[in-house]
């Protein structure tokens, strides 16, 4: 096994770095923006932050070039996503558009819908929600009872929909909805693209721990929706459904974050000063360091071996999940780790003068309990391990 990158690869990581280096916005945006409360003039300044990255061809570099992409391999993508990391770069506003329905669309799409929506994803002319879940029906998804009937060339969707990040100000929801209610639950379903400006929806924020307005509920009233906008075949979308669960899962997981937060910790740790000395040197902080290094550097392998099975054409199997089980948890766990170094420092928020480290910890720490729950928690992502993966038999 050969974990190097080629000389060509080393080549193009230098070029992605010096384009950061003299592109990253040096006002407003720069840093690693977790922050789901968006205003007007931030959104306005993340689509131009992206549309810069799209133009120097650093975005979705694995989609065809017809769509906008640039039909490289994964290495090329995964090097742009650690470079983005490393220096800390804003993120990418239409992430979900990029990494969730894109893919999806590129798979299950038609011609005409991959022409349509494609290449505005890039540009985030188009903003992108996810309507999956609903009130009741969470984990167990595919009890869903949004209602989509189909009326001429329309579908006419009523229901609502919960804790749908984005839908503030996304132009475009892609949505689990019943168009057989008769049918066993995970074949009645469908997935449409529905457009937040039609008449009929209401989106009402909800506010989170870390303070911010990052998700919703929507409400749908006679919404009418086209037939084209139907992905996949009718009540067939469950499959599509769990195509795009599957890049979800592979985005929450990211290790470049992991790898972040976990220098972030050390520099941390390395400026804390407890017993007269720095906690790097305090041997149960130090033990601490090192199990969470060993995570780490566990979850650097095992997504080197998955992309490793992506260039070769080889179904990566239950990879995502395990990179969302373990990713998510292991974030966490770093920002737990940080808290607890920081003592009572941990409970001052971002915006008082007094936090450690401007209080990016006790914001990480929320943030990432949040991603331990979104995109299916840790115990559904154990179930489905254990299930499809060990042949264990089912959960009850
Ligand atoms: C930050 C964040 C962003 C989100 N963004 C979106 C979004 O954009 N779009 C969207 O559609 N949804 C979104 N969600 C919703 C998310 O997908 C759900 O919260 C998640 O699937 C869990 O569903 P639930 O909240 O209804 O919890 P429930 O399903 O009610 O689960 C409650 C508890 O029971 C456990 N549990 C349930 N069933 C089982 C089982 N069979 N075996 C073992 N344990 C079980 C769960 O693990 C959990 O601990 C987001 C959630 C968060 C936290």
């Amino acid at each position: 096994m050969d974990l190097n990158y080629t000389p060509e690869e080393e080549a193009f990581r230098r070029q992605v770095r010096n384009w950061l280096d003299e592109n990253i916005p040096t006002s407003g945006l720069r840093g690693f923006d977790r922050n789901a409360d968006r205003d007007k003039s931030t959104l306005e300044k993340m689509k131009i932050w992206q549309r810069r990255v799209h133009q120097a061809g650093y975005l979705a570099l694995s989609w065809p070039k017809e769509y906008g992409g640039q039909a490289m391999d994964p290495v090329r993508q995964s090097i742009v996503n650690e470079e983005m990391v490393r220096t800390r770069a804003p993120a990418l506003i239409g992430a979900m558009g990029i990494s969730m329905v894109g893919p999806t669309l590129i798979t299950w799409g038609n011609d005409e819908q991959k022409a349509r929506y494609l290449p505005k994803i890039l540009t985030a002319e188009e903003i992108w929600c996810q309507g999956y879940s609903e009130p009741g029906s969470g984990s167990d998804l595919a009890s869903l009872r949004t209602r989509a009937e189909i009326v001429g060339d329309e579908f006419v969707v009523n229901g609502q929909k919960v804790w749908t990040s984005n839908a503030h100000f996304a132009d475009m929801m892609f949505c689990l909805v019943r168009t057989d209610p008769d049918a066993p639950k995970h074949r009645g379903i469908s997935y449409i693209l529905i457009d937040m400006k039609s008449p009929g929806i209401t989106v009402k924020p909800l506010v989170q721990m870390t303070g911010d307005r990052g998700f919703n509920e929507v409400f749908f009233d006679n919404v009418r929706v086209p037939r084209r906008n139907l992905v996949g075949k009718l009540n067939e979308g469950w499959m599509v459904a769990n195509a795009t669960l599957f890049h979800e899962r592979n985005m929450l997981g990211s290790t470049t974050t992991t790898q972040m937060l976990f220098n972030r910790l050390k520099t941390l740790a390395a400026a804390t000063m407890r017993g007269g000395r720095p906690l790097t040197e305090d041997p149960v902080f130090r033990q601490r360091l090192a199990d969470l290094e060993i995570r780490v550097e566990a979850t650097k392998y095992h997504m080197l071996r998955q992309l490793t099975d992506s260039i070769r054409g080889r179904n990566p199997g239950l990879g995502a999940w395990v990179n969302k089980l373990v990713g998510t948890e292991l974030n966490h766990d770093l920002a737990t780790a940080a808290m607890e170094a920081m003592g009572d420092y941990a409970m001052l928020a971002r915006d008082d003068g007094h936090a450690m480290d401007r209080g990016f910890w006790p914001y990480e720490w929320m943030f990432t309990l949040g991603l331990v729950i979104g995109g299916g928690t840790s115990h559904i992502q154990k179930n489905i391990i254990a299930e499809r993966g060990l042949k264990l038999p089912k959960s009850r």
